[in-house]
């Protein structure tokens, strides 16, 4: 039922097969159909993290608010600075952060600051506490050479002035942004509002955990990872479980879905077997912009519109599922989302320690691991087996090797294109 997948021997029938169309062709069909959502709404600010802002944010106000000391210390005028030998200076008081010291600094004096205090009025340098010798009791300090005027302090509106443009629309909201807007003392903001993507799995043999499993059936796990990578992205899910194999079930799933959603995915059934009706039921009822791409794995991935949803027909391998959907999928739903950039990593080239065996004729991508060798040097190596099936491959990986079209097998030792997993942001 399921078409055959490639595997080292069966790997022929990829290579100089017309109808693939290469992985560049298929990212632009995708983009071209992509219409970002407009609509928008306004959530508080920790509501705000994962979703992409829709209006430019103007800083209300200067940050710091006040010129402040970056540093524990003594602060003084920098005329006072001594241009040799040390300088004995009265310290008339303590500014604490969020405490400030009340009266004008008099020249030749200073006064005790700690990190954020209010710059005292007739001071403009500060010396850290550990580079002046401290009298016992506290009244004065000896200042030597060596310093800079108007050093160890933050000045005013130095991270942002007031009126500057913060944040334009299209950001995703990060941990910095909300921190960024928490410091402007915004509370609120307005964003796009989420998208909405429903998915199903097709197949007789898939059965839900809890059930007992006859001969030949599996667990559905491919709706597990794509809950996953979907609920990482902040997109609303609609979850249409398991669809059986008949063209009647596959249609009426697409009819929902397509009623539920923005954007439809399944998984399986999409390749040209007896009980594989993705495709076919995607040209009857909706429109295919292509449905095989030049990828390993991958390849069976139907695409196109159902209705006013845009629909994504998986293949049914839960590695293939997930390759698909990060290099394929996800980039398109961070455009829908109505963000500006990328959401994934850049690819870095780093040296690779295992051969990697390669036709030409499609793009490769290998399950992988970057770590660093005795050396200290970035080394990457395949986590072994390149089964499409094997999904604990996916989960010993922390990155993808990433072979173009063109590219041959790789030997031990050559650099490769490597899209780390991981990420702070
Ligand atoms: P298909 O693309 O439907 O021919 O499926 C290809 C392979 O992936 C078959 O071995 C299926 O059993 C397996 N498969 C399909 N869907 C799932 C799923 N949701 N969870 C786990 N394995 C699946
Ligand atoms: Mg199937």
């Amino acid at each position: 039922m399921s078409e055959p997948r490639p595997t080292a021997q069966a790997d022929d029938c990829y290579s100089g097969d017309p109808e693939l169309l290469p992985m560049d062709e298929a990212l632009a069909r995708i983009d071209a159909m992509l219409r970002p959502i407009a609509d928008d709404e306004r959530v508080a600010l920790r509501d705000a993290l994962g979703r992409i802002l829709s209006t430019t944010v103007v800083s209300p106000v200067d940050v710091p608010g006040h010129t402040n000391s970056a540093m524990d210390g003594y602060a003084l005028a920098a005329t006072d600075l001594p241009a040799d030998g040390e300088r004995d200076m009265p310290v008339l008081g303590t500014a604490w952060a969020g405490r400030p010291f009340d009266g004008t600094v008099a020249a030749g004096a200073c006064v005790r600051v700690m990190t954020g205090a209010v710059m005292p009025q007739g001071t403009d340098t500060v010396i850290m506490k550990e580079q002046v010798r401290e009298a016992d009791d506290g009244a004065s300090v000896m200042v030597g050479g060596g310093h800079r005027p108007g050093q160890n302090v933050r000045q005013a509106g130095e991270d942002i002035a007031a009126g500057a443009r913060v944040l334009e629309p299209g950001k995703r909201i990060m941990p910095a942004e909300l921190g960024l807007l928490a410091s402007l003392g915004i509370g609120e903001v307005a964003v796009k509002r989420r998208l909405r993507v429903a998915f199903f799995s097709t197949g007789d043999e898939l059965r839900s955990i809890g059930e007992p499993l006859a001969l030949g059936e599996v667990y559905d796990s491919n709706r597990y990872t794509l809950h996953g990578m979907l609920a990482r992205l902040g997109v609303d899910i609609v979850d249409l479980g398991v669809v059986r194999d008949t063209k009647d079930a596959v249609r009426a799933a697409f009819e929902e879905a397509a009623r539920a959603a923005d954007v439809v995915i399944s998984t399986g059934g999409a390749s040209t077997g007896e009980a594989d009706f993705i495709a076919e039921t995607l040209a009857e009822i909706g429109e295919v912009r292509f449905w095989r791409i030049a990828i390993r794995p991958g390849r069976p991935l139907a695409f196109g519109r159902l209705g006013e949803a845009l629909f994504f027909g998986l293949p049914g391998n839960p590695v293939a599922v997930m390759v698909t959907f990060y290099l394929l999928v996800q980039p398109a739903l961070v455009r829908l989302m109505g963000s500006a950039a990328p959401l994934a990593s850049p690819t870095v080239r780093v040296t690779c320690s295992t051969r990697l065996r390669k036709k030409p004729g499609r793009v490769e991508v290998y399950r992988a691991v970057l770590e660093h060798d005795a050396d200290g040097r970035p080394t990457v190596r395949s986590t072994g087996k390149t089964g499409s099936g094997l999904l604990h491959t996916m989960s010993d990986a922390n990155c993808f090797i990433l072979l173009p079209q063109e590219a041959v097998s790789v030997e031990p030792g050559s650099e490769v294109e490597v899209l780390p997993f991981f990420g702070l942001a």
